[in-house]
């Protein structure tokens, strides 16, 4: 079977021959400039050294530094950081930010690690891949299972070995060698909130596009995490029906599909206070579980409604059920949760389907203006943050509209297309 970086660069290079863009010079820019691999020994708890593997892939600064998160997971492999770093070089060219693209990782299950052991292997990995970061370097952000307190110790460490090395780099700029830090500690308010705002504006740009009313859009969320839980609560406030919503414990909707909007607020406390959405159908200000109808996430994806947004995992719309997706539109606020052959069967039918590296860019639009924060020596506020990264996503979206008319194509070969242009300086 072919590795996960072999497929993306295949998916990219035939949709850059479609186009007509130059072989060679696609061919030289989907390799990485450069992975960094290190061997990180940790003494554990037990008095055992275990040496764990990571990995920097830094893909390409044409744009600016390289950026993107750091994963701890037991199935990271060297193609798996590869193929993200290539992903995120297109998606900051997309959104037109300063960026190019990285990816890290760890092969580490974090939940077989005690918290200390935790601090030590992200403050180890820093030590290690310290040479080739800094804010005009490579800038590094949480992933999977990493999140702002492995960003504090590895900011810290960061900052410790810096001063160690004497390099009296001023401290806001060593806090923006890193981004996803908590609010307290030199983060970012509205941070939280990004990926699912900005889905919701890309969700705005299209319905207006379509001639669609926000108001008779019915919308159904997979996956009430960081992103899906913050989409359905601002699409819900620009007054999209969100009528079912999922975690990874099941869905819930309203009984034989008459779909009233749910009250979003309501079932996030809910969800809150009973740890799952299943039991929370809550409209009008109050929560009835003999009214709601719990389902499972896979009948979700099939309900009869005009929206539907997977922002909980890869794969999620594949062949075995694209025939069954009755939704007009769909955003994939996840990364890569429709497959290759389900997004062209659906385009085919006439399904818009606004794709990830346009959709969920409001997470490193967010990082963006961390950084800058950062660089300038500032705090914005969230309402400042949210206002910025409406603006720069509201671009990126005429942007690649203007693309796919021109083109001829959907939303997803004109991204990667404009993406690319740009990164082959022929913009
Ligand atoms: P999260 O861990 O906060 O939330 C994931 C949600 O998905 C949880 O509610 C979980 O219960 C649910 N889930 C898990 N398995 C499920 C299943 N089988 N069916 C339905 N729901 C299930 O993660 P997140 O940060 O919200 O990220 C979600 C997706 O968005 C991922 O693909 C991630 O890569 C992508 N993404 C996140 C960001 C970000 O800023 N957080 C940015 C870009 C892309």
């Amino acid at each position: 079977m072919t590795d996960i970086f072999s497929q993306a660069k295949k998916s990219i290079f035939t949709i850059s021959k479609k186009f007509n863009l130059d072989q060679d010079e696609v061919r030289e820019f989907l390799e990485p400039h450069r992975v960094v691999e290190v061997e990180i020994p940790i003494k554990l708890k037990n008095g055992q050294i275990k040496v764990f593997k990571g990995f920097r892939s830094q893909h390409n600064n044409k744009l600016g530094p390289y950026k993107g998160g750091i994963r701890f997971h037991q199935n990271v492999t060297k193609e798996e950081v590869m193929a993200l770093s290539l992903w995120m070089t297109l998606k900051c060219a997309v959104a037109d930010l300063p960026y190019g693209g990285g990816k890290g990782g760890i092969i580490v299950d974090p939940k077989t690690l005690t918290e200390s052991e935790i601090e030590k292997l992200s403050r180890k990995y820093i030590r290690a891949i310290y040479d080739v970061i800094g804010p005009d370097k490579d800038v590094p952000a949480p992933d999977v299972n990493t999140n702002p307190k492995i960003m504090g110790w590895m900011v810290s460490e960061y900052i410790k070995i810096s001063k160690e090395k004497k390099l009296n780099m001023p401290e806001n700029l060593l806090y923006a060698t890193f981004t996803g830090k908590s609010n307290r500690d030199h983060g970012l308010a509205g941070r939280t909130e990004a990926t699912g705002y900005g889905g919701v504006v890309v969700l705005e740009e299209l319905v207006q596009r379509l001639g669609l009313k926000p108001e008779s859009q019915t919308v159904a969320v997979q996956g009430f995490g960081n992103v899906g839980q913050y989409f359905a609560e601002f699409a819900a406030e620009a007054g999209f029906k969100v009528v079912a919503v999922s975690d990874s414990k099941g869905a819930i909707t309203e009984k034989n599909h008459k779909f009233r909007a749910l009250d979003i607020p309501l079932v996030l406390k809910c969800k809150k206070e009973k740890g799952m959405v299943a039991g929370c159908y809550c409209v009008g200000g109050v929560c009835d579980l003999t009214k709601g109808r719990p389902i499972s996430n896979e009948a979700l994806l099939e309900l009869p409604v005009d929206i539907l947004v997977p922002a909980a995992l890869e794969n999620v719309i594949n062949v075995k059920n694209m025939k069954k997706i009755k939704a007009k539109i769909i955003i994939e606020m996840a990364n890569g949760p429709v497959s290759y052959e389900a997004y062209e069967y659906l385009t085919k039918k006439g399904v818009v389907i606004v794709p990830d590296i346009l959709a969920n860019v409001g997470g490193v639009t967010g990082s963006y203006i961390e950084w800058k924060q950062n660089i300038e020596n500032k705090k914005y506020t969230k309402d400042e943050t949210l206002k910025m990264i409406e603006g720069i996503i509201e671009l990126a979206f005429d942007n690649i509209w203007n693309e796919a008319v021109n083109l001829k194509t959907h939303l997803k070969e004109a991204s990667t297309v404009h993406a690319l242009k740009k990164l082959l300086g022929r913009d």
